[in-house]
């Protein structure tokens, strides 16, 4: 019973973000669907070369997608909404890129899909809708194809499917109210055709991904699982994958499943391997995920290999990933820029491919007299042990102040109605104040210039006076439009993350560690290595310049601890948490600076707090503690007339409301231009207990300018549900994707609504 290696995916992007480039020029018409066709081959074949010669035996198909993995797995299921279809045609590519970016049908807008976040990641899946009168049927062929593809190279294939639960849970449904199970008889009855067609293959495993058993579902859809696989089972053998998180408070359940082998992401629930040696059926096949899909860490082999080993030759066994490689970048090897004693640290996708064959090896070797192979694998492990004794890791000043941070309050000294009197008598707020979240277009030559500056192109001196001058034009604009509340515009930021992680001991950056978010848009996380500390201000220069040409009060913008921490690739040696106190440190810091220069309102970015959640409800509550006090950590030392802005880009916080509440922000500005009912509902009932807030009042995104009339109508509509003293009049997030003539007209028709409503309530 040979040990058998295996990912759960590949990264499909490319090292230099190939897909994304292919796609975005299929997109803008510059290259032909055959070339974009040829571009995807050519990836699929490099990357399933570089698995197999890095180790990997199984090589997974059905990872690659020209989107989204959801979204492939809906064509194949022929679930395309009606508003994406045209005429009677065929579903192709075009119809895949309607669904994922919508289009416009005579001058009219048809909306995309919805997309949300994969699970607890940074990754985005295109949601799929379904109707009462829903029939799938098997349509679209990409699997088979890229499966035909892998095996004439000659690769063993392991396909990967979404499970059918999975898939109807990760939905939502469209219209008529209906219960989505009733879908599932006719679900499975396509894809027992898919099984049969991977039969006739020759496939012999196929990974099925159930994802959603880690979370804590309701009993009707575990009931679901058993007869689902009753079916499928029988045909090709299933190795049932499950994910980020552990899956045993389910297994009494799971282990009913009519399945022939187990995924289990150990990385997230390291401790229970001979509970599942236990429980799972001795003839299953245990996959144990013990390289972190996620991260960007080495893997402790030898401590894996101590666990794992008492199951070899006690049952079969498998070594992967913990998830998907998606979501980490490919290949450390051409970092050339990293410092070799760091890069010593880290495994990109390949080098985790290779990790998993180390393993593989030294356990297969098990009964072997005289084995090499315990030394290799704690050599391998060996610079990240010498981590602990790091001085670029270790700040004694660092872990002194978080020994005391409890001498920190976390509070506020005043009540927000205190706080609000003298904030609003010292800004001198008018009723409705207007505003921006924060940042202003990035043209071609702002993004230029910080790039020159990067590689020494230009010195200081003249980096400084062009990024003032464009400050002093984004304020110009800001005065013209005769905004309430300033902002400096962020043109010296090039992400809202990067660029504190840029000014923060603690951070390493990369060339090439791209990972995809969703659809051609990639992020490029930077990697927490050390102990966090702020050397020097990072943002007091440019925002009281920018307070220096105006007698209306500036809004500081910074980025939150949480949120910092959640697009980073963090360090494992410490909790999340420490991190996130560190963090909360350092932008504390920050904030005491801006006060003292004169700035009286200051902005906590936290659009990431959401996705920091546990998955399982019951794991949540702790979670939001610790972040609720990092925030109020970050801001608890200002005076009572220095006014709290945070911004969060959902309007689904239902869940969360309370942890919102809990932050005591004096203003929230959240975006909602695009789903204001779920926002207004989800508020209604904690409308006394909420500060101020405004809501998006419209979708900067939109091509469709809103008219003044618009405007008003829609200020009307929150007046319904939010008290006049507390609603703001704020545009959603992302100005800096926009052009300035695309968003002054709308700025002024919301500046000149905002007047006109303020005139008449003053007057009645
Ligand atoms: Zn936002």
């Amino acid at each position: 019973m040979t040990i058998v290696g295996h990912i759960l995916g590949f990264p499909r992007i490319g090292l230099h973000r190939e897909l994304k480039y292919a796609l975005e020029y299929y997109w803008d018409g510059k290259i032909k669907e055959d070339k974009l066709l040829e571009i995807g081959r050519t990836l699929r074949a490099r990357h399933w070369k570089q698995q197999k010669d890095s180790g990997i035996d199984w090589i997974p198909v059905g990872d690659f997608a020209w989107y989204d993995h959801v979204l492939t797995t809906s064509l194949m299921l022929n679930n395309i909404p009606d508003r994406h279809r045209i005429g009677q045609e065929n579903i192709n590519l075009n119809t895949l890129f309607r669904i994922s970016r919508g289009y416009s049908l005579n001058e009219k807008l048809i909306p995309p899909s919805e997309m949300k976040k994969w699970f607890n990641t940074n990754y985005h899946y295109i949601v799929p809708e379904f109707v009462s009168t829903q029939k799938f049927k098997l349509n679209w062929t990409q699997l088979f194809d890229e499966i035909d593809e892998a095996l004439s190279l000659k690769y063993t294939v392991k396909p990967i499917l979404l499970g059918p639960i999975s898939y109807l849970w990760l939905g939502k449904v469209k219209g008529k109210k209906f219960d989505r199970l009733s879908l599932l008889p006719n679900l499975l009855s396509v894809y027992q055709e898919i099984l049969d067609i991977l039969l006739s293959k020759n496939i012999d495993w196929i990974q099925i991904d159930e994802p959603i058993l880690v979370l804590e579902l309701p009993l009707r859809w575990l009931d679901a699982y058993l007869s689902a696989y009753e079916q499928l089972y029988g045909k090709v053998k299933l190795l049932l994958t499950t994910y980020f998180d552990g899956i045993y408070h389910q297994l009494d359940i799971i282990t009913q499943l009519k399945i022939d082998g187990l995924h289990v992401d150990l990385v997230s629930n390291p401790d229970n391997i001979p509970l599942l040696h236990a429980q799972l059926p001795k003839h299953w096949v245990l996959s144990a995920g013990v390289v972190n899909g996620r991260n960007v860490w080495k893997t402790n082999l030898y401590d894996w290999f101590k666990k794992l080993y008492p199951l070899v030759g006690e049952r079969r066994l498998w070594i992967g990933s913990s998830c998907s490689l998606l979501h980490s970048p490919i290949d450390l090897n051409t970092e050339i820029k990293l410092d070799k004693h760091i890069k010593e640290w880290f495994a990109f996708a390949l080098q985790k491919c290779y990790e998993i064959k180390m393993l593989c090896a030294a356990l297969n070797a098990k009964n072997t007299s005289n084995s090499t192979y315990e030394d290799t694998l704690s050599e391998h492990y060996a610079s990240n042990n010498l981590r602990c004794y790091s001085s670029t890791i270790h700040d004694i000043q660092v872990k002194k102040r978080l020994e005391h941070i409890h001498d920190i309050s976390y509070s506020r000294s005043s009540p927000y109605t205190t706080r609000a009197t003298l904030q609003h008598k010292k800004l001198n707020l008018p009723l409705f104040p207007t505003t921006t979240i924060g940042s202003f277009p990035q043209t071609e030559e702002i993004r230029k210039l910080r790039s020159h500056f990067k590689s020494s192109q230009i010195n200081k001196e003249d980096y400084y006076l062009n990024i003032k001058n464009y400050i002093k034009k984004i304020i110009m604009e800001q005065e013209k439009l005769d905004l309430d509340i300033l902002v400096h515009g962020e043109p010296e930021r090039n992400d809202m993350v990067e660029y504190f992680g840029e000014n923060l001991n603690g951070f390493i950056f990369t060339q090439n560690g791209w990972v995809q978010s969703y659809g051609s848009r990639c992020v490029k996380p930077p990697v927490i290595v050390g102990d966090i500390s702020r050397p020097k201000p990072i943002t007091i220069e440019w925002i009281s310049y920018a307070q220096s040409l105006t007698n209306k009060p500036i809004k500081g913008i910074l980025t939150g601890p949480v949120t910092i921490m959640s697009w980073s690739f963090p360090r494992e040696d410490i909790q999340r948490k420490t991190i996130a106190l560190q963090l909360a440190l350092s932008i504390r810091d920050e904030v005491i600076d801006l006060e003292k220069s004169g700035i009286g309102i200051i902005q906590i970015d936290e659009p990431a707090l959401r996705e920091g959640l546990p998955l399982k409800r019951s794991d949540q509550k702790k979670y939001l503690e610790w972040a609720i006090n990092v925030f109020r950590i970050t801001v608890s030392s200002v005076k009572d007339d220095t006014q709290i802005h945070t911004h969060m880009c959902y309007s689904e916080f239902s869940d969360i409301i309370h942890a919102i509440l809990a932050l005591d922000a004096d203003v929230i500005s959240i975006e909602a231009a695009r789903s204001d009912e779920k926002m207004l509902t989800s508020i209604q009932h904690v409308i006394n207990d909420l500060n101020e807030i405004g809501p998006g009042i419209y979708d900067i995104h939109s091509p469709n300018e809103p008219t003044q009339n618009d405007l008003i109508r829609r200020i009307n509509q929150l007046l319904k549900y939010i008290p006049k003293q507390r609603l703001w009049i704020n545009p959603d997030c992302g100005l800096k994707t926009r052009s300035w003539p695309e968003i002054q007209h709308s700025l002024n028709n919301m500046v000149s609504a905002a007047k006109l409503l303020r005139k008449q309530f003053n007057s009645s």
